[in-house]
């Protein structure tokens, strides 16, 4: 029994992402995330400065409980961290010292993280390697990791493929097929093709319930094209917020700011880092066409400046798509950043509202303060970054795998995403298994 899976979180909940796998004596851990929603009910917002304790964190489950691999804890030989969402890299400050190992990502992960840890001010002491899609790295006595790129939601994701002595463990969290991304290169199926024997796949199924492929990226530029160029906005202010991880999409958004003459802005501190790392990597450098405010106190002055010259010259991307109280786009609405919003001002929301209560809340009242000013509002300008059923029986076809694990998603998810792969010819509890968070499974 060679292959020993224990999943440490994301396993039927939806974050606080992290699956440690052993070879013989040899571990390897994918993903250290935050549970967003936990942590945000905890903080208010996304991390910052503040580094709140481990032990803590844990008990209210905002980051993975990595005390069920103690055992494990000194065969770690590298931990994989597969792309730069929250809920897959965040927990890296708090948990990743607690290994004598590199940590490995490419290269706007690495950027990313690096971020991150210099905001938390508490550095650690694992080193963190970048590496290069479609190379093969000898990390142990008898395995090896292989990035392969991958269409989501954020630069560089991907596919990370284990190779060992029993097969390919290939962990697919976070991920669509996307054929025409409007930022990067299409999911690399020859690599995919080309991997052999799949003895084990990890399986993003966060819309495992959902009879479609997801769209296109490109489709959210139109979406987001239609509501700039289609709309007359004379006179009005035009407000959008994103997620700021979302380099393509904001390289869409500025492309649309730029045809309808505004100048534009990124208002916020995430926004700042988010494309200082998309830059540091060399993928996009935003900065040459918007100027970036990142400070409270800079953003108050900015907006001030903005109200002389008439807001109808400019167009804001902020934060805050999910209400969080800190964030811009709420401080715009409470009156504390002093931006006046007018009747018949656009607000853009180019983000889904996350289906946690805490998400819920924050935005309805975000909402309902922007609604007494009579703004408009513009829902749902996204396509998302994760498969659906139709991506997840294309990538089965590509793959072939012996098992599968549906991962990063809901119970009744996971159930729906079981039932697919018995359409297809696997077998419950022999070749598709059901595993929760703290549960462990051995191929
Ligand atoms: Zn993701």
């Amino acid at each position: 029994m060679p292959i020993e899976i224990i999943a440490v979180g994301g396993y039927g909940e939806v974050g606080k992402n992290m699956t440690a796998v052993k070879v013989d004596d040899e571990v390897v851990i994918f993903d250290m995330g935050l549970h967003m929603p936990n942590y945000i009910s905890i903080t208010e917002e996304e991390p910052g400065e503040e580094l709140l304790s481990r032990k803590s964190l844990i008990d209210q489950e905002a980051i993975p409980n990595d005390d069920l691999i103690k055992d494990w804890r000194k065969s770690v030989k590298a931990i994989i961290i597969s792309h730069a969402h929250l809920d897959h890299i965040g927990a890296a400050p708090y948990l990743a010292s607690r290994y004598n190992c590199s940590i490995m990502c490419t290269p706007f992960t690495a950027e990313v993280l690096k971020l991150i840890v210099k905001d938390q001010k508490r550095p650690l002491p694992n080193k963190i390697e970048s590496k290069d899609y479609d190379v093969v790295y000898k990390i142990g006595e008898k395995i090896s990791v292989q990035f392969i790129n991958a269409t989501h939601s954020t630069p560089e994701s991907s596919m990370v493929a284990l190779h060992t002595p029993y097969g390919v463990v290939l962990y697919t969290n976070d991920f669509k097929l996307d054929n025409t991304p409007t930022l990067g290169e299409k999911t690399n199926y020859d690599a995919l093709k080309k991997l052999g024997d799949v003895k084990l796949l990890i399986l993003d199924s966060l819309y495992g319930s959902f009879q479609r492929k997801t769209p296109s990226e490109s489709v959210a530029k139109e979406m987001m094209k239609d509501i700039l160029l289609g709309i007359d906005h004379k006179g009005k202010a035009i407000v959008v917020s994103t997620f700021s991880s979302h380099i393509a999409r904001l390289k869409s958004i500025v492309e649309c700011g730029t045809k309808i003459n505004r100048k534009i802005i990124f208002l916020g501190r995430s926004l700042y880092k988010y494309c200082s790392a998309a830059e540091n990597a060399g993928i996009a450098y935003l900065s040459k066409e918007v100027e970036m405010v990142k400070y409270g106190k800079q953003i108050k002055k900015r907006i001030q400046r903005i109200l002389r010259e008439g807001k109808d010259k400019y167009l804001l991307v902020v934060t805050g798509h999910q209400g969080e109280p800190k964030a811009t786009l709420s401080k715009m609405a409470d009156g504390i950043v002093p931006f006046r919003f007018g009747p018949d001002d656009r607000v853009i929301f180019s983000a889904p509202i996350i289906p946690a209560g805490i998400n819920k809340n924050h935005r309805e009242i975000l909402e309902a303060k922007l609604k007494a000013f009579h703004v408009r509002i513009f829902r749902d300008v996204h396509i998302s970054g994760h498969g659906s059923r139709e991506d997840m029986h294309e990538l089965l076809e590509l793959v072939k795998p012996e098992h599968l694990i549906p991962a990063h998603s809901e119970e009744k998810v996971i159930d729906a995403t079981i039932e697919l792969a018995e359409q297809l010819g696997y077998k419950k509890n022999q070749t598709v298994h059901k595993v929760l968070t703290g549960q462990k499974l051995i191929v």
